[in-house]
């Protein structure tokens, strides 16, 4: 029998369901999960792209499904999410994001809307199709990705600091609404993560050398650095937290 400990961060008999989970942040997260214990809908914009993350959930020995979908389309959600209701998702997280650098003065308006689509839209609306029936069963934890983008304004990201400053209001207002009703929501806003998203600036030395020295902890963030977290805020022993925006960021937001 498990312990009380044990217990109060399983997520066994739960199913989780992440997007962006072919790589990175997501593809750690979904794993974590499937080590805690859940059984896992991946979400992706192929199957291909989701095969290895699918391998590592079925050697842990949990359940995996696939739901495909590119998250910048509205249509595209609303298609692939329409059985969402039957799947009995536990657990969302909103991870899929992308990014686009360049000057604002630069930026085109397709641009601009491609990543409030991606990163800003498809968090409002999978939030509200997963929260439908976990708000009919009275339970459910909705995680999303942020930023420190949400706090600070970044350089040369205009309309990614725009989406992620709105992923923690909307984390905000949802929670207020579906608190009450067994949905928490909550958010987690990682620091710089050695990732494809950060693969420029990480190979830009005077960008990374500045990076680098104001991590008080001195490194670049893994992946495996956020699960955990992701971990707990999915797990009873966060059943208390909701509306907060938890920065994992070595130190960053201190400075
Ligand atoms: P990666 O580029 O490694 O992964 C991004 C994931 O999002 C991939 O699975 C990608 O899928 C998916 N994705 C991107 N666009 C779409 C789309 N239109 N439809 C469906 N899926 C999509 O980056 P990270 O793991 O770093 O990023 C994950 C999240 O973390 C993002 O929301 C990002 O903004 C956020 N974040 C990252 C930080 C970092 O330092 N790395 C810092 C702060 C926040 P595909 O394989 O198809 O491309």
């Amino acid at each position: 029998m498990a312990t009380w400990l044990e217990s109060q961060f399983s997520l066994n008999g739960k199913k989780a369901l992440v997007t962006g989970a072919s790589k990175g942040i997501g593809a750690e997260i979904a794993i974590a999960m499937a080590k805690a214990g859940a059984d896992i809908v991946l979400v992706g914009r192929s199957k291909e792209s989701l095969n290895d993350t699918q391998i590592a959930i079925n050697e842990i020995g949990k359940k995996s499904e696939i739901l495909i979908c590119d998250v910048e389309f509205r249509t595209q959600i609303s298609d692939a999410f329409e059985g969402i209701a039957q799947l009995g998702v536990d657990i969302a997280v909103n991870n899929a994001g992308s990014i686009s650098r360049s000057p604002a003065i630069e930026t085109t308006l397709e641009d601009w809307d491609r990543i409030i689509n991606t990163n800003l839209n498809s968090v409002f609306q999978i939030s509200q199709l997963c929260a439908k029936s976990m708000l009919e069963r009275g339970q459910g934890r909705i995680i999303n990705i942020a930023s420190l983008l949400s706090f600070q304004g970044g350089i040369n990201v205009p309309a990614y600091t725009a989406s992620k400053h709105a992923v923690a209001g909307v984390t905000k207002a949802l929670a207020n609404e579906w608190g009450a009703k067994g949905v928490t929501v909550n958010a987690i806003a990682p620091g710089y993560i050695s990732t494809d998203n950060t693969h420029a600036l990480r190979n830009d030395p005077d960008r990374n050398s500045s990076i680098l020295a104001r991590i008080p902890v001195g490194r670049w963030g893994t992946p495996q650095d956020l699960a955990a977290t992701a971990v707990f805020l999915a797990s009873p022993a966060a059943s208390y937290i909701n509306g907060e925006i938890i920065t994992v960021d070595g130190g960053w937001m201190g400075r």
